[in-house]
Protein backbone atom coordinates (compact mmCIF):
# COMPACT_ATOMS: atom_id res chain seq x y z
CA UNK A 1 0.00 0.00 0.00
CA UNK A 2 1.43 3.21 -1.00
CA UNK A 3 1.56 5.57 1.91
CA UNK A 4 -0.47 9.07 0.99
CA UNK A 5 0.95 11.99 2.86
CA UNK A 6 -1.78 14.85 3.71
CA UNK A 7 -1.73 16.85 0.72
CA UNK A 8 -3.20 20.25 -0.21
CA UNK A 9 -4.97 18.73 -3.37
CA UNK A 10 -5.76 21.53 -5.57
CA UNK A 11 -6.64 19.94 -8.78
CA UNK A 12 -10.04 20.48 -10.09
CA UNK A 13 -11.28 17.18 -9.47
CA UNK A 14 -10.64 14.95 -7.95
CA UNK A 15 -11.29 16.80 -4.70
CA UNK A 16 -10.25 16.49 -0.95
CA UNK A 17 -12.84 14.59 0.71
CA UNK A 18 -13.91 16.10 4.42
CA UNK A 19 -13.16 13.38 7.17
CA UNK A 20 -16.58 12.82 7.92
CA UNK A 21 -17.28 11.51 4.59
CA UNK A 22 -14.60 9.45 4.29
CA UNK A 23 -15.87 7.78 7.69
CA UNK A 24 -19.33 7.14 6.06
CA UNK A 25 -18.37 6.05 3.65
CA UNK A 26 -16.63 2.90 6.16
CA UNK A 27 -19.95 1.39 6.65
CA UNK A 28 -20.66 -2.19 6.33
CA UNK A 29 -21.49 -3.41 2.82
CA UNK A 30 -25.12 -4.18 2.19
CA UNK A 31 -27.41 -5.80 -0.22
CA UNK A 32 -27.78 -3.19 -3.21
CA UNK A 33 -31.04 -5.04 -4.07
CA UNK A 34 -32.46 -4.37 -0.19
CA UNK A 35 -34.47 -2.01 1.80
CA UNK A 36 -31.31 0.23 3.32
CA UNK A 37 -29.95 0.42 -0.65
CA UNK A 38 -33.87 1.46 -1.51
CA UNK A 39 -34.12 4.10 1.03
CA UNK A 40 -30.21 5.85 0.33
CA UNK A 41 -31.20 5.87 -3.40
CA UNK A 42 -34.63 7.20 -3.01
CA UNK A 43 -33.16 10.19 -0.59
CA UNK A 44 -30.06 10.75 -2.55
CA UNK A 45 -32.25 10.97 -5.59
CA UNK A 46 -34.81 13.53 -4.52
CA UNK A 47 -31.71 15.67 -2.58
CA UNK A 48 -29.92 15.38 -6.00
CA UNK A 49 -32.96 17.28 -7.80
CA UNK A 50 -32.77 19.95 -4.95
CA UNK A 51 -28.85 20.54 -6.19
CA UNK A 52 -29.87 20.36 -9.64
CA UNK A 53 -32.49 22.41 -9.18
CA UNK A 54 -35.07 20.45 -11.03
CA UNK A 55 -38.18 18.38 -10.94
CA UNK A 56 -36.63 16.04 -13.83
CA UNK A 57 -35.65 12.39 -13.67
CA UNK A 58 -32.20 12.21 -12.46
CA UNK A 59 -29.85 8.97 -11.98
CA UNK A 60 -26.65 8.04 -10.69
CA UNK A 61 -25.11 6.19 -12.50
CA UNK A 62 -21.56 4.26 -11.03
CA UNK A 63 -19.29 6.11 -13.43
CA UNK A 64 -16.81 9.01 -13.74
CA UNK A 65 -17.98 11.99 -15.92
CA UNK A 66 -17.27 10.40 -18.88
CA UNK A 67 -19.93 8.05 -18.48
CA UNK A 68 -22.45 10.30 -17.95
CA UNK A 69 -21.72 12.61 -21.08
CA UNK A 70 -21.99 9.47 -23.27
CA UNK A 71 -25.00 8.48 -21.74
CA UNK A 72 -26.28 11.70 -22.90
CA UNK A 73 -25.33 11.52 -26.12
CA UNK A 74 -26.63 8.10 -26.98
CA UNK A 75 -29.49 8.76 -25.16
CA UNK A 76 -31.07 10.96 -26.77
CA UNK A 77 -29.61 11.17 -30.60
CA UNK A 78 -29.13 8.38 -33.35
CA UNK A 79 -25.81 8.18 -35.85
CA UNK A 80 -26.13 10.96 -38.63
CA UNK A 81 -28.06 13.70 -36.33
CA UNK A 82 -27.11 16.76 -37.25
CA UNK A 83 -25.49 18.29 -33.94
CA UNK A 84 -23.54 21.54 -32.91
CA UNK A 85 -21.03 21.07 -30.78
CA UNK A 86 -19.36 24.23 -29.07
CA UNK A 87 -15.85 23.80 -27.99
CA UNK A 88 -13.15 26.42 -26.47
CA UNK A 89 -10.85 24.13 -24.29
CA UNK A 90 -10.29 20.22 -23.90
CA UNK A 91 -12.99 18.89 -22.58
CA UNK A 92 -15.31 20.54 -25.41
CA UNK A 93 -13.00 19.47 -27.85
CA UNK A 94 -13.58 16.06 -26.02
CA UNK A 95 -17.38 15.71 -26.02
CA UNK A 96 -17.29 16.78 -29.59
CA UNK A 97 -15.23 13.62 -30.22
CA UNK A 98 -17.61 11.41 -28.06
CA UNK A 99 -20.61 12.78 -30.37
CA UNK A 100 -18.53 11.75 -33.12
CA UNK A 101 -17.54 8.70 -32.36
CA UNK A 102 -21.14 7.87 -32.27
CA UNK A 103 -21.69 8.97 -35.68
CA UNK A 104 -23.62 12.00 -35.30
CA UNK A 105 -23.08 14.56 -38.05
CA UNK A 106 -21.15 17.39 -36.04
CA UNK A 107 -20.42 20.75 -36.85
CA UNK A 108 -17.90 22.19 -34.66
CA UNK A 109 -18.12 25.84 -33.29
CA UNK A 110 -15.01 26.15 -31.97
CA UNK A 111 -13.79 29.57 -29.89
CA UNK A 112 -10.32 30.51 -28.51
CA UNK A 113 -8.85 28.77 -25.70
CA UNK A 114 -9.27 30.94 -22.69
CA UNK A 115 -12.48 32.51 -24.12
CA UNK A 116 -16.03 31.72 -23.94
CA UNK A 117 -18.40 30.36 -26.04
CA UNK A 118 -20.51 33.30 -27.59
CA UNK A 119 -24.48 32.22 -27.91
CA UNK A 120 -24.45 34.96 -31.00
CA UNK A 121 -22.31 32.52 -33.04
CA UNK A 122 -24.41 30.21 -31.95
CA UNK A 123 -27.63 31.25 -32.84
CA UNK A 124 -25.99 32.40 -36.34
CA UNK A 125 -24.87 28.41 -36.82
CA UNK A 126 -28.58 27.55 -35.87
CA UNK A 127 -29.85 30.19 -38.22
CA UNK A 128 -27.52 28.64 -40.85
CA UNK A 129 -28.26 25.28 -40.46
CA UNK A 130 -32.13 24.14 -39.57
CA UNK A 131 -31.38 20.95 -39.44
CA UNK A 132 -29.24 20.65 -36.41
CA UNK A 133 -30.98 18.83 -33.63
CA UNK A 134 -29.22 19.07 -30.08
CA UNK A 135 -26.20 21.59 -29.00
CA UNK A 136 -23.61 20.46 -26.93
CA UNK A 137 -22.32 23.05 -24.17
CA UNK A 138 -19.78 22.50 -21.79
CA UNK A 139 -20.85 24.96 -18.49
CA UNK A 140 -17.30 25.50 -17.31
CA UNK A 141 -14.07 24.72 -19.35
CA UNK A 142 -11.81 22.99 -16.40
CA UNK A 143 -8.99 23.62 -18.81
CA UNK A 144 -9.00 26.86 -18.65
CA UNK A 145 -10.86 28.41 -16.17
CA UNK A 146 -13.94 29.99 -17.92
CA UNK A 147 -17.51 29.28 -17.75
CA UNK A 148 -19.64 29.74 -20.31
CA UNK A 149 -22.52 31.93 -20.29
CA UNK A 150 -25.09 29.35 -20.27
CA UNK A 151 -27.77 31.12 -19.34
CA UNK A 152 -27.47 32.92 -22.23
CA UNK A 153 -26.75 30.04 -24.68
CA UNK A 154 -29.99 28.08 -23.18
CA UNK A 155 -32.36 31.46 -24.10
CA UNK A 156 -30.70 30.99 -27.47
CA UNK A 157 -30.68 27.49 -28.07
CA UNK A 158 -34.30 26.56 -26.39
CA UNK A 159 -36.19 29.86 -26.37
CA UNK A 160 -35.37 30.82 -30.25
CA UNK A 161 -34.81 27.64 -31.63
CA UNK A 162 -36.05 25.05 -29.12
CA UNK A 163 -33.51 22.31 -30.16
CA UNK A 164 -32.02 20.20 -27.41
CA UNK A 165 -29.61 21.15 -25.19
CA UNK A 166 -27.04 19.03 -23.87
CA UNK A 167 -24.74 20.07 -21.21
CA UNK A 168 -21.43 18.98 -19.75
CA UNK A 169 -21.68 20.36 -15.93
CA UNK A 170 -18.84 18.22 -14.65
CA UNK A 171 -16.88 21.20 -13.08
CA UNK A 172 -19.65 23.47 -12.50
CA UNK A 173 -22.77 21.89 -10.45
CA UNK A 174 -22.77 21.98 -6.76
CA UNK A 175 -20.26 25.12 -7.18
CA UNK A 176 -21.78 27.94 -9.23
CA UNK A 177 -25.48 27.87 -9.89
CA UNK A 178 -27.40 25.88 -12.68
CA UNK A 179 -31.01 26.23 -12.22
CA UNK A 180 -31.78 23.17 -14.58
CA UNK A 181 -35.34 23.93 -14.93
CA UNK A 182 -34.47 27.66 -14.79
CA UNK A 183 -32.50 27.53 -17.51
CA UNK A 184 -34.41 24.93 -19.75
CA UNK A 185 -31.66 22.57 -20.16
CA UNK A 186 -32.25 19.44 -21.46
CA UNK A 187 -29.42 16.74 -20.12
CA UNK A 188 -26.86 18.21 -17.61
CA UNK A 189 -24.46 15.65 -16.80
CA UNK A 190 -21.95 15.95 -13.45
CA UNK A 191 -19.31 13.74 -11.74
CA UNK A 192 -18.73 12.80 -7.75
CA UNK A 193 -15.64 13.93 -7.50
CA UNK A 194 -15.71 18.00 -8.26
CA UNK A 195 -18.43 19.42 -6.21
CA UNK A 196 -19.98 16.92 -4.19
CA UNK A 197 -16.69 16.24 -1.89
CA UNK A 198 -16.60 12.38 -2.79
CA UNK A 199 -14.16 10.01 -4.71
CA UNK A 200 -14.49 9.78 -7.90
CA UNK A 201 -17.07 7.16 -9.26
CA UNK A 202 -20.07 8.73 -9.37
CA UNK A 203 -22.00 10.26 -12.40
CA UNK A 204 -25.36 12.32 -12.25
CA UNK A 205 -27.46 13.26 -15.15
CA UNK A 206 -30.81 14.68 -15.67
CA UNK A 207 -33.47 14.36 -18.39
CA UNK A 208 -36.14 16.65 -18.99
CA UNK A 209 -39.23 15.79 -20.62
CA UNK A 210 -37.73 16.97 -24.08
CA UNK A 211 -35.20 14.61 -23.81
CA UNK A 212 -37.12 11.86 -23.08
CA UNK A 213 -39.21 12.26 -26.22
CA UNK A 214 -35.89 12.60 -28.00
CA UNK A 215 -35.16 8.95 -26.55
CA UNK A 216 -38.09 7.60 -28.31
CA UNK A 217 -36.43 7.64 -31.18
CA UNK A 218 -32.95 7.62 -30.63
CA UNK A 219 -30.65 4.95 -32.03
CA UNK A 220 -27.40 4.99 -31.07
CA UNK A 221 -26.06 2.03 -29.33
CA UNK A 222 -26.40 1.53 -26.20
CA UNK A 223 -26.46 -0.96 -22.88
CA UNK A 224 -24.57 0.15 -19.60
CA UNK A 225 -25.70 3.70 -19.94
CA UNK A 226 -29.30 2.87 -21.26
CA UNK A 227 -30.85 5.25 -18.73
CA UNK A 228 -34.70 3.56 -19.42
CA UNK A 229 -33.12 1.04 -18.17
CA UNK A 230 -32.33 3.31 -14.96
CA UNK A 231 -35.64 4.18 -14.85
CA UNK A 232 -37.45 0.86 -14.74
CA UNK A 233 -35.14 0.02 -12.12
CA UNK A 234 -35.55 3.28 -9.71
CA UNK A 235 -38.87 2.99 -9.41
CA UNK A 236 -37.94 0.16 -7.06
CA UNK A 237 -34.87 1.59 -5.81
CA UNK A 238 -32.56 0.28 -7.43
CA UNK A 239 -30.01 0.38 -10.33
CA UNK A 240 -29.63 -2.15 -13.56
CA UNK A 241 -26.14 -3.21 -12.36
CA UNK A 242 -24.06 -2.86 -9.07
CA UNK A 243 -23.83 0.28 -7.84
CA UNK A 244 -20.57 1.69 -5.64
CA UNK A 245 -22.32 1.36 -2.49
CA UNK A 246 -19.71 3.20 -0.89
CA UNK A 247 -19.80 5.85 -2.51
CA UNK A 248 -23.12 6.27 -2.07
CA UNK A 249 -22.62 6.06 1.83
CA UNK A 250 -20.37 9.57 0.91
CA UNK A 251 -23.13 10.90 -1.52
CA UNK A 252 -25.63 10.44 0.91
CA UNK A 253 -23.59 12.85 3.98
CA UNK A 254 -22.69 15.18 1.34
CA UNK A 255 -25.73 15.89 -0.21
CA UNK A 256 -26.90 16.22 3.79
CA UNK A 257 -23.87 18.76 4.67
CA UNK A 258 -24.43 20.80 0.69
CA UNK A 259 -28.32 21.15 1.58
CA UNK A 260 -27.56 21.96 5.44
CA UNK A 261 -24.85 24.66 4.00
CA UNK A 262 -27.98 26.30 1.58
CA UNK A 263 -26.76 26.06 -2.32
CA UNK A 264 -26.66 29.76 -1.95
CA UNK A 265 -24.42 29.72 0.57
CA UNK A 266 -21.95 26.96 -1.45
CA UNK A 267 -22.26 29.26 -4.48
CA UNK A 268 -21.15 32.49 -2.25
CA UNK A 269 -18.32 30.62 -1.12
CA UNK A 270 -17.32 29.46 -4.05
CA UNK A 271 -17.53 33.04 -5.82
CA UNK A 272 -15.32 34.65 -2.22
CA UNK A 273 -12.54 31.89 -2.61
CA UNK A 274 -12.24 32.11 -6.54
CA UNK A 275 -11.92 35.89 -6.38
CA UNK A 276 -9.46 35.49 -3.30
CA UNK A 277 -7.56 33.22 -5.80
CA UNK A 278 -7.34 35.53 -8.65
CA UNK A 279 -6.41 38.44 -6.68
CA UNK A 280 -3.79 36.48 -5.08
CA UNK A 281 -2.09 35.39 -8.50
CA UNK A 282 -2.25 38.88 -9.61
CA UNK A 283 -0.62 39.98 -6.67
CA UNK A 284 2.25 37.83 -7.11
CA UNK A 285 2.82 39.43 -10.28
CA UNK A 286 1.25 36.24 -12.29
CA UNK A 287 -1.36 36.60 -15.08
CA UNK A 288 -4.25 34.57 -15.81
CA UNK A 289 -5.50 32.72 -18.72
CA UNK A 290 -9.08 33.94 -19.34
CA UNK A 291 -9.46 36.94 -21.28
CA UNK A 292 -11.98 38.46 -19.88
CA UNK A 293 -12.58 38.04 -15.58
CA UNK A 294 -16.40 38.56 -16.14
CA UNK A 295 -15.74 34.60 -16.81
CA UNK A 296 -13.76 33.50 -14.69
CA UNK A 297 -14.28 30.33 -13.51
CA UNK A 298 -15.52 29.64 -9.62
CA UNK A 299 -13.75 26.29 -9.50
CA UNK A 300 -10.85 26.24 -11.32
CA UNK A 301 -8.03 29.14 -11.86
CA UNK A 302 -5.90 29.00 -14.69
CA UNK A 303 -2.72 31.02 -15.27
CA UNK A 304 -0.39 31.65 -17.76
CA UNK A 305 3.11 30.43 -16.42
CA UNK A 306 5.66 33.36 -16.78
CA UNK A 307 8.44 33.03 -20.06
CA UNK A 308 11.57 31.76 -17.96
CA UNK A 309 9.71 29.83 -15.57
CA UNK A 310 9.87 26.04 -15.68
CA UNK A 311 6.29 25.14 -15.18
CA UNK A 312 6.68 21.18 -14.30
CA UNK A 313 9.48 22.34 -11.86
CA UNK A 314 7.06 24.76 -10.08
CA UNK A 315 4.65 21.83 -10.22
CA UNK A 316 7.07 19.42 -8.70
CA UNK A 317 8.32 21.73 -6.14
CA UNK A 318 5.25 22.01 -4.77
CA UNK A 319 4.10 18.69 -4.50
CA UNK A 320 7.54 17.27 -3.45
CA UNK A 321 8.62 20.11 -0.53
CA UNK A 322 4.72 21.49 0.59
CA UNK A 323 2.22 18.97 -0.48
CA UNK A 324 0.66 20.70 -2.24
CA UNK A 325 -0.95 19.41 -5.90
CA UNK A 326 -1.59 21.64 -8.46
CA UNK A 327 -2.78 21.06 -11.96
CA UNK A 328 -0.79 21.58 -15.12
CA UNK A 329 -1.95 22.38 -18.35
CA UNK A 330 -4.12 19.85 -21.06
CA UNK A 331 -4.00 19.93 -24.77
CA UNK A 332 -1.91 22.69 -26.31
CA UNK A 333 -2.32 24.28 -23.48
CA UNK A 334 0.24 22.17 -22.03
CA UNK A 335 3.55 23.44 -20.48
CA UNK A 336 1.48 27.40 -21.38
CA UNK A 337 -0.46 27.42 -17.74
CA UNK A 338 -0.61 25.87 -14.22
CA UNK A 339 -3.97 25.47 -12.55
CA UNK A 340 -5.57 25.54 -9.28
CA UNK A 341 -8.86 24.02 -7.98
CA UNK A 342 -11.03 25.55 -5.74
CA UNK A 343 -14.18 23.64 -5.60
CA UNK A 344 -16.27 21.05 -3.46
CA UNK A 345 -14.29 20.93 0.04
CA UNK A 346 -12.09 24.14 0.16
CA UNK A 347 -11.57 27.02 2.50
CA UNK A 348 -10.12 30.53 2.44
CA UNK A 349 -6.83 28.90 4.70
CA UNK A 350 -6.05 26.39 1.72
CA UNK A 351 -6.26 29.08 -0.97
CA UNK A 352 -3.79 30.89 1.13
CA UNK A 353 -1.33 28.43 1.69
CA UNK A 354 -1.43 27.84 -2.25
CA UNK A 355 -0.61 31.44 -2.50
CA UNK A 356 2.10 31.30 0.24
CA UNK A 357 3.87 28.45 -1.33
CA UNK A 358 3.61 29.92 -4.55
CA UNK A 359 5.42 32.64 -2.94
CA UNK A 360 8.11 31.11 -1.59
CA UNK A 361 8.56 28.64 -4.64
CA UNK A 362 8.31 31.34 -7.66
CA UNK A 363 11.83 32.51 -7.58
CA UNK A 364 13.58 29.13 -7.31
CA UNK A 365 12.01 28.55 -11.11
CA UNK A 366 12.97 31.46 -12.79
CA UNK A 367 10.40 34.25 -11.96
CA UNK A 368 11.23 37.52 -11.62
CA UNK A 369 8.25 39.80 -10.86
CA UNK A 370 7.89 42.84 -13.87
N1 LIG B 1 -15.91 17.46 -18.49
C1 LIG B 1 -15.31 18.35 -17.68
C2 LIG B 1 -15.67 19.79 -17.80
C3 LIG B 1 -14.36 17.91 -16.76
O1 LIG B 1 -13.75 18.78 -15.96
C4 LIG B 1 -14.04 16.53 -16.70
C5 LIG B 1 -13.01 16.04 -15.79
O2 LIG B 1 -12.18 16.78 -15.29
C6 LIG B 1 -14.71 15.66 -17.56
C7 LIG B 1 -15.64 16.16 -18.44
C8 LIG B 1 -14.43 14.20 -17.54
O3 LIG B 1 -14.90 13.68 -16.35
P1 LIG B 1 -14.34 12.29 -15.80
O4 LIG B 1 -12.86 12.41 -15.74
O5 LIG B 1 -15.01 12.22 -14.43
O6 LIG B 1 -14.81 11.24 -16.70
Amino acid sequence: MVNIPKQNLRTPGPTPVPSDIVEAMSNPMIDHRGPEFLEIITAATEQLKQVFMTTNDLFILTASGTGALEAAIVNTLSPGDKVLSASAGSFGDRFTEMVETYGADVQRLNFEWGSPIEPDAIRSALQAEPGIKAVLVTHNETSTGVTHPLQAIAEVVKGEFQKLLLVDAVSSLACVPLPVDGWNCDVVATASQKGFMIPPGLAFITMSKTAWEAAETATMPRYYFDLKAASRFLERGQTPFTPNVALMYGLSLALDKLLEEGMENVFERHARISQLTRDGIKDLGLELLVSDETYASNTVTAIKIPDGVDGSMLRNLAHNEHNLVLAGGQGKLTGHIFRIGHLGHVTREDIEEVLETLRIILPKVGFRAG
